[in-house]
């Protein structure tokens, strides 16, 4: 079974009185280990596509299977989400607060999708594993007890990231990972972003930056308003 997929999913925004359709009749499966760049012009419905992508966000139309499984169900009038696993799909947002509580120090962002998972670590140890993970991020400047009040646009994306990885999940889910940041530290989370494939982990980043994607991941396809089209030629 694919890890993350979408089955003729649509989504409707209801702004005013006309629904406008943001995503339309997309499907996309993406393997364990896969890199899946997703491209696209600014209000194509990228974003909508990813907290669709991460069971954040439920369709209006169509499915969303992770690990083989309907995420979301009919319970009574509404709808209830369902992960195989806590922590199954990590994502990570572009903008402040870039998918990071804002009443948490860095190292508690960074640490707890792993604490989700089981492992009683004391907060020492905690502080020390987010800086283990800050480093590799390319935030060995940033203090583990830092709030995301006191970081840069970049700098919260990196945490996110570090965040994202921490636990090894099954998939994660970028939304413009390089953007905010100078071509070193892009280069950096690409190689991150690419370790995370081999050790298993499917990858779906969107972003406008094609030249990026093309880089970064095995299969580029496009989004243009709200339609996912074939790779470019
Ligand atoms: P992209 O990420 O490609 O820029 P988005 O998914 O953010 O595209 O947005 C696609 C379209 O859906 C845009 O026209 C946007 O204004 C609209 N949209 C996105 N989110 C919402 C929302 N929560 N409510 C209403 N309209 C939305
Ligand atoms: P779940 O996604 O498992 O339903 P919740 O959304 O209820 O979990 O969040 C559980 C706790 O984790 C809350 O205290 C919330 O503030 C925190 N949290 C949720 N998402 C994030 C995030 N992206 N970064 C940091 N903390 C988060």
């Amino acid at each position: 079974d694919p890890v993350l997929e979408l089955r003729q999913v649509s989504k409707l925004y209801r702004t005013g009185g006309h629904p406008f359709v943001a995503v339309r009749q997309v499907d996309l499966a993406v393997a364990a280990g896969e890199i899946v760049g997703i491209g696209g012009p600014s209000g194509a419905g990228k974003s909508t596509l990813l907290r669709m992508l991460a069971a954040i966000e439920p369709p209006d139309r169509g499915e969303v299977w992770l690990a083989g499984e309907a995420a979301w169900r009919r319970v009574g009038g509404g709808l209830r989400r369902r992960v195989p696993r806590p922590g199954y799909v990590m994502a990570v947002f572009q903008d402040p607060p870039g998918s990071l509580d804002p009443y948490w120090p860095v190292w508690r962002s960074v640490t707890e999708p792993l604490i989700a998972l089981g492992p009683r670590l004391s907060r020492h140890d905690r502080r020390n594993l987010a800086r283990d993970w800050l480093a590799r991020v390319g935030l060995a400047q940033v203090d583990p007890r830092a709030m995301p009040a006191q970081l840069s646009v970049g700098q919260c994306q990196r945490v996110a990231l570090a965040r994202a990885l921490i636990a090894q999940p099954a998939a994660i889910v970028a939304d413009e990972p390089t953007s905010a940041l100078d071509v070193t530290s892009g280069a950096g989370i690409i190689r991150l972003l690419r370790e995370a494939a081999m050790g298993g982990t499917a990858i779906v980043v969107v972003s406008h930056d094609q030249r990026m994607l093309d880089v970064l991941a095995d299969r580029v396809t496009r989004l243009v308003d709200g339609r996912l089209t074939d790779p470019r030629s």
